[in-house]
């Protein structure tokens, strides 16, 4: 029986790792460890995966827009525009590193939050870009920049609103409603209530509104659906509001969020009935806007990477056993790290299945507790030297890894 987590990237022969049909322990014995391992062709099984996930909304028309943040290597990044996709970017750096890979700027969309007048000076400046605001009180000064620029280039203007409900796998990430689960206020977008506003005072200011985006969270799971469908309802319905009074939009954005499988007692956000409720209340709307967009980032790429450490040694300490390896979190995948919840599953590719597996905390080289990929994972004792295979690490890893500590990120390889 394969594993849950068996697939074309990863196999298990002979009871060690194969990385597309290549032995892991021999990867990080050529290439060294830590190391990211990065499967383009995984990149394309999963955009494909998405296309046919999405093939309910036909006749609609849909664009889907790469999240840059949750991984901006070159490699994969020129993996995804051979696909066809478009961008989500989210600071002028993301717009640079899209435009630079050679996404033409009408597919890519500037969403950032807390722009400065450089941000948008930036994005005044180059043709084509979309430009998606999340504060009405940036109208003015977006306006007198125009002016001082002198640009009569046609701006491509979007807003984000927030449709008053968010969801999310962990308070951090979710990114609308009135405040997250902890309470925490929530700074995205704009308030329902300000959205007319928003349209009337950019009419006013000779813009022309393409579009309303929303972005509700990341890490959609099957019971996240009821919420998400009625933030759809919210969004269409807003939308037909918005063009009846203002004529017809260019687009609808719904945003990203759809969690990869991360641990098998996880559900999948069940991508077609999501697709379908959309068509559903697009068709029965009578919406004009007929290009939709979706944002996913995890979705495209978590399951295309992985982080391969060693182990160093084995360590016992009240009870518990560590097994401890030469990177860090924070370093590395910081996500196990800042979210509770973000559980990645472990692999000893040097020996994946034991009938006598034993319970252990996987430590990494970092000065701070919280500093563990994952505790309470049972796996065949490590030797040292062995090699851990820590999987669905190709988003919001090396994007969000820093040099804590002083030590290095790790180094990135990638099978084609
Ligand atoms: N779109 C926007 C505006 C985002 O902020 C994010 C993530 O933070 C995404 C899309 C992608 O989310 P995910 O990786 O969960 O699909």
């Amino acid at each position: 029986m394969p594993e849950w987590w068996e697939n074309e990237f990863l196999q298990v022969k002979n009871n060690k790792l194969y990385l597309e049909g290549i032995p892991a322990e021999e990867i990080a014995r050529q290439e060294g460890t830590p190391l990211y391992v990065y499967s383009l062709p995984q990149i394309k099984r999963k955009y494909q995966e998405l296309v046919e996930a999405l093939s309910p909304l036909k006749p609609l028309t849909y664009h889907i827009h790469y999240a840059l943040k949750a991984n901006a290597n070159q490699p994969l990044l020129e993996t995804l525009l051979s696909c066809g996709v478009g961008i989500d970017a989210v600071s002028p750096g993301e717009v640079k590193k899209a435009l630079e890979v050679g996404f033409p700027a009408e597919k890519i969309f500037f969403t950032g939050t807390s722009l400065s007048s450089e941000d948008l000076r930036f994005a005044l400046s180059i043709p084509g870009l979309y430009l998606i605001l999340d504060a009405v009180e940036l109208l003015p000064q977006l306006k007198a920049l125009t002016r001082e620029i002198s640009s009569d280039l046609p701006l491509k203007l979007g807003f984000r609103w927030n449709p008053g409900i968010g969801q999310g796998f962990n308070a951090k990430v979710i990114t609308a409603g009135a405040s997250s689960t902890e309470g925490i206020p929530i700074k995205f977008g704009i308030d329902p209530h300000r959205l007319e506003e928003a349209w009337k005072q950019a009419i006013s200011l000779g813009f022309q509104p393409s579009g309303l985006h929303q972005h509700l969270g990341s890490g959609w799971t099957g019971s996240d659906f009821p919420v998400i469908s009625q933030a759809v309802e919210r969004l269409v319905r807003t939308a037909q509001r918005l063009e009846e009074k203002w004529g017809p939009l260019e687009f609808l954005d719904f945003g990203g969020g759809f969690a990869p499988r991360y641990q098998a007692d996880q559900s999948l956000f069940p991508l077609r009935d999501y697709a379908l409720t959309i068509k559903n209340k697009i068709q029965q709307s009578g919406l004009k806007s007929k290009l939709l967009i979706f944002e996913p980032g995890k979705f495209l790429v978590a399951e295309a990477g992985l982080l391969l450490v060693k182990v160093e040694y084995i360590k016992s300490s009240f009870g518990h056993l560590f097994a401890c390896v030469n990177a860090g979190t924070f370093n590395s995948l910081p996500r196990p790290a800042i979210y509770p919840e973000a559980r990645h599953k472990v692999v000893n590719a040097s020996c994946v299945h034991s009938s006598q597996p034993v319970t252990l905390t996987i430590a990494g080289n970092l000065c701070e507790t919280g500093d563990v990929f994952a505790w309470g994972v049972k796996l065949p004792l490590p030797q040292p030297g062995d090699i851990l295979a820590i999987l669905h690490a190709g988003a919001y890893g090396e994007s969000m890894a820093s040099t804590f500590n002083l030590r290095s990120r790790p180094r990135a390889f990638y099978l084609t």
